[in-house]
């Protein structure tokens, strides 16, 4: 899912100084594309760097990156997916009962029916945005920070990082922490970057009743944290991408209700009064929450009714890295 190879270049792009700009889509690069490092800005960015600091490790090849044996991974490297080595990354919320909801992959025309079912549950979350998403969907992104929910970055292009140079790791970031500043004025900092076990369910193959399987093993998964839930929250991914996984978020707040988890932003959940890195006094931590206006109900509810064969399996344990 993400991986931490790059963790001092994100580090150091902390330290430049972004600012809001008059949105154009136009000024960005090709979506879905890893951006070229030739351009102006990229140049730009790359100059406020000391890549001395940044650590050379090899790069990957294959989408995502095959694991390989653990030995044969240096000392020195942490990767997330394969090692599930945590180095200095957000995997849990801290407090016992407390669900840190994440989106990724978004913002999408689907975004907006989950954005009225979660301000009909009273639930924020935090959505890690794709910069590739946010400049053609730049008014339902306006809206999920109209509505309080959180925003953190999911990369520009959705290619793994390990099988990207330094460079291109600059690109994907910038980019797309100036799409979100250009259109809301937020200077992002918090990110999770694609690597790999993203998704649980195959886009090519995946039928209504694995879905189901899949919906079914969630609920009994928080019910069995639930009803132990040790010293730690939790945090799990979700896809605001197709209309099958909104169904499938949809059907989360019966089993949140159930299990009687407080679901929160990631910046929530770690009680941050500072999920921005230029605007501290945006969506502040909600330590009163209400928690989900919903019913407990039975796990039969969590059967999936849309023919939509891709769906994202929620994740425990996911792993997020603050910039
Ligand atoms: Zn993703």
């Amino acid at each position: 899912m993400k991986t931490v190879l790059s963790t001092v270049a994100f580090a150091i792009i902390v330290s430049t100084v972004a600012a809001q700009g008059q949105f154009n889509a136009a000024a960005f690069p090709p979506v879905n594309e890893v951006p070229p490092i030739t351009s102006n800005e990229v140049k730009e960015w790359l100059k406020g760097l000391n890549f001395a600091d940044v650590p050379t490790f090899p790069v990957h090849t294959g989408n995502p990156p095959q694991c390989p044996a653990i030995t044969q991974i240096p000392p020195n490297q942490c990767w997330w997916t394969c090692q599930t080595c945590p180095a200095d990354d957000i995997e849990v919320c801290p407090k016992p009962g407390d669900w840190g909801l994440t989106f990724d992959d978004g913002p999408t025309p689907q975004t907006t029916p989950l954005l009225q079912t979660l301000k009909a549950n009273n639930v924020k979350a935090t959505f890690f945005v794709m910069g590739s998403n946010v400049v053609r969907n730049a008014e339902i992104l306006k809206q999920e920070v109209a509505d309080g929910h959180h925003i953190a970055s999911h990369t520009w292009s959705h290619h793994p990082l390990t099988t990207l140079s330094n460079e291109q790791i600059v690109a994907e970031i910038k980019w797309t922490e100036k799409a979100v500043m250009d259109i809301t004025g937020l200077q992002m900092k918090t990110s999770d970057a694609y690597d790999s076990k993203d998704f649980n369910l195959n886009a090519a193959g995946t039928t209504e009743a694995q879905i189901g399987t899949a919906l079914t093993k969630l609920a009994t998964t928080l019910n069995t944290y639930a009803a132990n839930p040790g010293t730690k929250g939790i945090i799990t991914l979700q896809h605001d991408l197709y209309n099958v996984t909104i169904d499938f978020a949809k059907r989360l707040f019966p089993a949140i209700a159930q299990a009687k988890l407080k679901p929160l932003t990631i910046a929530q959940c770690l009680n941050d009064a500072t999920p921005y890195q230029n605007s501290p006094s945006v969506a502040p931590p909600s330590t009163g929450s209400k928690g989900p206006n919903v019913k407990p109900n039975s796990t039969s509810a969590l059967s999936v009714s849309s023919s939509v064969m891709m769906a994202a399996l929620a994740l425990l344990g996911t792993a997020l890295a603050t910039l």
